[in-house]
């Protein structure tokens, strides 16, 4: 049943003594790990395959629990269609504080575009966009709604080999600008009948690979019966739930003159806050609110490599999220979704490890090992997918090898601080969930990723052109691969 050693890389378990071993070795049986430590003590039976993490660190698999497939959006959602240049920007949407209004009445027009995607246009944007994240190694997925098909992204972490929890894109409500109250958009029964045969779909899978859980949109995108209704399919399928909350500036005065309460008061008189209530962004709170998360213990997740992207001030403008964290709350990393690749776990490991500690005047308040805790073994706790997120015996053999053989590193007896000053996502390596190796010399081993990118293109420009209005011919003049290029892994 053994079928994989790791041999000989510097180990970093992630576990909750952060170890770090610097001639390390991993063994797999069965996909789990049982063995794991200095090499000279893991044995391996003659024959088993072996992957040599000589000039490697070996880390966990990361885990992205807040990420969303936009990726049919990349024509025109500050994508495709933009200029070359970038002298004429104009900050919108998330940016100096976000037009909540703005966005309340974007995110709600999703619903009705995602339903106009056909089945091989889902399953093609899917299968590339989850690429881009394996690719990276990220080794588990938490979608927080995607504009795609639900059914296609669990499809889609099958056929690449990869863990994805999923979930529905869920909004009732839009909170419309000019208006002074929330006004209904569809029927809270119908979206809670989506990620209720959502959570049942993936009950039945026996693949091991897939989850799912109730997400909202948004607090400002979410009737009472609708988040009522959330939480008693928490209740219901023993399941986590994630939401957008605090991202914007004004959010707890427009939801207080909307809906008559702001957003975490809402959530908790509905009876979701708990420790299993996954806050992402979480920003801008006031301090009942503020109060109300720490007391509830709830999880964080936070998006840094994307925020100063998108123009976000979420972390120096509120100091909330470390502020959160020095609570004793469980604050972890993520990448958020755009329509364009957005920076990736590692940068959002260098993010946090860059920018707190800069806050705080102090090189010790996120140390490198912290960041890394972040990425893989919180994150897996706010998934609430207990056998993932550290290399330790029992859990899944998801595991990430780095390349440090190399000047960034020369001299360095702490590879992981390099790896934050100067790596990077392009420098993954080896990605390997299960026991399975998936990625290997950063390329895939068992697809061929030029055919999976050009059936992304196919797809983007007929859905671009069919439900978005977007010119045919401006479609094919943008979705034409540059000649000689490489696969998607270069
Ligand atoms: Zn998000």
């Amino acid at each position: 049943m053994t079928e994989l050693l790791i041999r000989g890389g510097y180990l970093y378990p992630a576990d909750a003594g952060a170890s770090v071993v610097p001639n390390g070795s991993v063994l797999v049986s069965g996909g789990r790990i049982t063995a794991v430590g200095p090499a000279a003590e893991v044995q391996a039976p003659e024959g088993v395959r072996v992957v040599d993490a000589t000039g490697k660190m070996i880390l966990p698999g990361f885990v992205n629990a807040h990420w969303h497939d936009l990726f049919a959006m990349r024509l025109p959602f500050r994508g495709t269609l933009r200029p070359p240049h970038d002298r004429d920007d104009q900050p919108a949407f998330m940016a100096l504080g976000g037009n909540l209004q703005a966005i309340s009445t974007a995110f709600d027009s999703f619903t009705d575009k995602i339903g106009q995607l056909t089945v091989d246009e889902a399953d093609a944007i899917a299968r590339y966009s989850m690429w881009t994240q394996l690719r990276t190694g990220v080794t588990t997925l938490g979608d927080v709604g995607s504009f795609n098909r639900p059914e296609s992204l669990a499809g889609a972490a099958k056929f690449l080999g990869m863990r994805a929890s999923v979930s529905t894109w869920a909004s009732d409500a839009v909170c419309a600008p000019g208006e002074t109250r929330f006004r209904r958009t569809r029927d809270a029964d119908g979206v809670l009948q989506g990620i209720e045969g959502l959570l049942r779909h993936v009950a039945a899978d026996t693949s091991g690979l897939l989850r799912a859980r109730p997400t909202s949109v948004y607090g400002v995108n979410m009737t009472d019966e609708l988040g009522a209704g959330f939480a008693e399919l928490v209740a219901k399928y023993d399941v986590p739930f994630a939401t957008h909350v605090g991202a914007l500036r004004n959010e707890y005065e427009v939801s207080r003159a909307y809906y008559g309460a702001t957003p975490v008061r809402r959530f908790a008189d509905l009876g979701l806050l708990s420790p299993r209530f996954m806050a992402v962004h979480t920003a801008f709170v006031d301090e009942d609110e503020g109060k109300l998360l720490v007391d509830n213990n709830v999880h964080v997740s936070f998006s840094p490599a994307k925020y100063g992207h998108a123009g976000e001030s979420t972390l120096t403008e509120t100091r909330a999220i470390p502020e959160f964290r020095r609570a004793g709350l469980d604050v972890s990393l993520s990448t958020d979704g755009a329509a364009l690749p957005v920076g990736g776990m590692v940068e959002a490991m260098k993010v946090t490890y860059q920018v707190v500690n800069e806050m705080y005047a102090d090189p010790t308040e996120v140390l490198p090992t912290d960041a890394l805790a972040m990425a893989t073994r919180i994150a897996a706790k706010g998934l609430e997918w207990h056998d993932i997120g550290s290399l330790e015996v029992g859990k899944q053999a998801d595991v990430v090898l780095v390349g440090i053989d190399d000047w960034r590193y020369l001299l360095n007896p702490r590879p992981l601080e390099g790896f934050l000053a100067l790596g990077g996502s392009a420098d993954v390596d080896t990605v390997i969930v299960a026991g399975n190796v998936l990625v290997e010399g950063g390329r895939a081993t068992g697809f061929d990723e030029r055919e999976l990118e050009a059936n992304y293109l196919e797809a983007l420009g007929s859905f671009s052109v069919r439900a978005l209005g977007v010119d045919p011919e401006v479609v094919a003049a943008r979705t034409r691969r540059p000649a000689g290029r490489g696969g998607t892994g270069t």
